[in-house]
């Protein structure tokens, strides 16, 4: 792959005759070269996966990450800098552990959610019940008394573990349509019993709580096998937990035949007050245009029932590496080039809003943003984002990619900006060009994304390195770029969802004291 790619870049040195050319070409070659030659992302991965873990906002796992991207910035000569945009709710995990003791001893897998209270260490033994088929609210709070003293499980108990894929492959068509049909029901019915409470998913747990429950027990499986999202717990004082499918299926089957499980949570944490939030920021100077940026951009935090590996340590990886190698490569950009690991940006995109929100005369210099955070894959989808010349410069930059890593590139333009979904939002609010890396699936929505499986053995280091390049490429281009791009925005469409022109987003102020619900 390494010889194709000198062979095709000598080929092309050949037919060229503008020194100019040559000059590019020897900078995009030193790229690909640094990229494959001397990679530096399973160490990278290594060390913030396995090393630091999860990057839950408010954690010290947060905040060492935040250190060791600095530190890592200055050990290749990139000056670096952590620069505080608010505060959130300190909390650190500590060691949980889920038993059944009753009927029989078995110990479960399970995950104590986000900002859980803590147990005590010998942690709660309580019996497991399970929700009431009830046809209002009223009858609701008749049945809370029978909480008290127990734990409560608040999830619907999934009809199979296999996922649908696994069903397509060896089910008769009859009985997977009559499982999937039985299983809307089984949805429609759980969702209504629920709004029949009177209470959501954020207020049931309260709900419980403050009548007596001693713990909540909860599942969201992810369709996967082994596979389930973690998320926050909204408890005050008792422990929330996620038990895996097949688990929280067993319970619910015993509870249902009478043979009242019990179960032991140890599930300790430690809430540490509120503690200060970041965003990384490293730059490499211009030295022509210094306030013109072309700006690498990865949310830093994760959710932490895995390592947030894919989401979204990789987009984490591609910007450090194209950083380093560009430091080699190209040392002197004619722009600035300046890369952000944000914060918070689970919780709604907070670091790259503060980031946006404090400095004006950055954004305003923005000469091209660009956005990785949707999993490991190669980078398969661009889109214009909205901005009307968009096609002229990205597609001149993108030309300029070797062909083995943009041939499955499907761009569009001008295309439309986001509303949210990641941090390049957060720039084209602004109306800064700004566009997103979207890589190919690698099964993220239902294996990975938020799960607790997001760990280092599913990424794919040559589809990691193919965007580094490309992402190396990119900034190397806008930085040379003969003009500021222009930020012309495109007449939006009409929205099939609510036949009216979209609008151009506007710019959101990012939660700047966050978690303290
Ligand atoms: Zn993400």
């Amino acid at each position: 792959m390494i010889r194709k790619t000198s062979l095709l870049i000598t080929l092309f040195l050949i037919s060229s005759v503008s020194l100019l050319a040559q000059d590019k070409d020897a900078v995009i070659e030193a790229i690909i070269e640094e990229a494959n030659e001397n990679s530096q992302l399973e160490t990278l991965g290594h060390q913030l996966m396995d090393g630091i873990g999860p990057r839950l906002v408010g954690t010290p796992q947060m905040k060492n990450a935040h250190n060791w991207a600095v530190a890592k910035y200055e050990s290749w000569g990139i000056p670096a800098r952590n620069e505080q945009w608010g505060e959130w709710k300190g909390w650190e995990r500590g060691i949980s552990h889920i038993d059944m003791v009753h009927p029989r001893i078995q110990s479960l897998r399970g995950t104590q959610l986000a900002w859980s209270p803590s147990t005590s260490k010998k942690g709660v033994t309580a019996e497991l019940v399970i929700l009431p088929t009830v046809s209002d609210s009223l009858e609701f709070v008749n049945w809370l008394p029978n909480v008290k003293g127990k734990l409560v499980m608040i999830s619907m108990p999934q009809p199979t573990g296999r996922p649908d894929y696994n069903w397509e492959e060896f089910a008769t068509e009859k009985s997977f349509e009559k499982m999937k049909k039985e299983r809307d029901e089984q949805n429609d019915a759980w969702n209504q019993n629920i709004r029949n409470t009177g209470l959501n998913r954020r207020s049931l747990p309260i709900a419980l709580e403050e009548a007596g429950a001693v713990g909540i027990v909860a599942s969201y499986w992810s369709r996967g096998f082994g596979v389930n999202k973690i998320f926050g717990a909204y408890t005050k004082e008792i422990p929330t937990v996620d038990l895996e499918l097949e688990d929280y299926g067993m319970l619910y089957r015993l509870v249902e035949s009478g043979q009242k499980p019990e179960l032991r949570i140890v599930a300790e944490s430690k809430e540490m007050g509120k503690v200060p939030t970041f965003n990384t920021i490293a730059e490499i100077k211009g030295s022509e245009k210094p306030d013109e940026y072309v700006i690498l951009s990865a949310h830093f935090d994760s959710w932490d029932g895995g390592t947030g590996a894919t989401d979204n340590g990789t987009g984490t990886l591609v910007m450090m590496e194209a950083m380093r190698i560009l430091k080699k490569a190209y040392p002197n950009p004619k722009r600035t080039i300046l890369v952000g690991h944000w914060g918070s940006e689970e919780q709604g995109l907070n670091g790259s809003r503060a980031f946006v929100e404090d400095n004006p005369e950055i954004v305003n210099g923005v000469q091209a943003v660009f956005n990785q955070d949707n999993g490991t894959g190669r980078v398969v989808r661009i889109s214009g984002g909205g901005f009307l010349d968009s096609y002229d410069y990205l597609g001149k930059w993108l030309h300029e990619v070797p062909r083995e890593i943009t041939s499955e590139i499907e761009t569009t333009f001008p295309g439309t900006p986001a509303s949210g979904g990641s941090d390049y939002a957060s720039f084209q609010a602004a109306g800064a060009p700004a566009f997103s890396l979207s890589s190919l699936s690698w099964s993220y929505w239902n294996y990975t994304w938020h799960t607790n499986r997001d760990t280092y053995d599913k990424i794919v280091f040559d589809d990691v390195r193919n965007n580094a390049i490309l992402t190396a490429i990119l900034a190397y281009m806008a930085s040379e770029h003969p003009e500021k791009t222009s930020r012309e925005k495109a007449v939006l469409p009409i929205s099939n969802r609510t036949g009216e022109q979209l609008e151009w987003p506007t710019p959101r102020s990012p939660e700047r004291d966050g978690g303290q619900n």
